[in-house]
């Protein structure tokens, strides 16, 4: 891919901020003794059912994260983002093309984007 240009790297970034959030609520739903700060050296993070959530919340997705992310990494994180909404929606069954919820609008607006960059 070819290095995104500026209005678009800012519009996955804000973008991303919604998956961000849903992983967010996931994990502060549960008790965590590592106050939610994912690590590798802890065998309860490792073992734990939200590492992926976790991990993402507070590292790949972290505003200032984003900010130093190549285009594609950016890339990569925002299909990442749209799958992990994607399949929070197939839990619930929405009709993703006239449900007036967050989330099927999240993804209305970022299909395009997702195929534009
Ligand atoms: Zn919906």
């Amino acid at each position: 891919m070819s290095e995104c240009i500026r209005g678009e790297r800012d519009s996955v970034i804000a973008a991303l901020s919604y998956p961000r959030l849903l992983m967010e609520r996931e994990i502060k739903a549960q008790s965590c003794d590592q106050h939610y700060r994912f690590s590798e050296q802890v065998d309860d993070c490792v073992d734990c059912l939200y590492a992926l959530e976790c991990q993402s919340h507070s590292d790949k997705l972290a505003a200032e994260n984003l900010q130093d992310a190549s285009s594609s990494e950016l890339k990569k994180l925002l299909a990442f983002g749209y799958e992990y909404v994607n399949y929070e929606l197939a839990r619930v069954d929405h009709e993703t093309e006239c449900c007036s919820c967050e989330s099927c609008g999240w993804i209305r607006r970022v299909t395009p984007l997702l195929s534009s960059i």
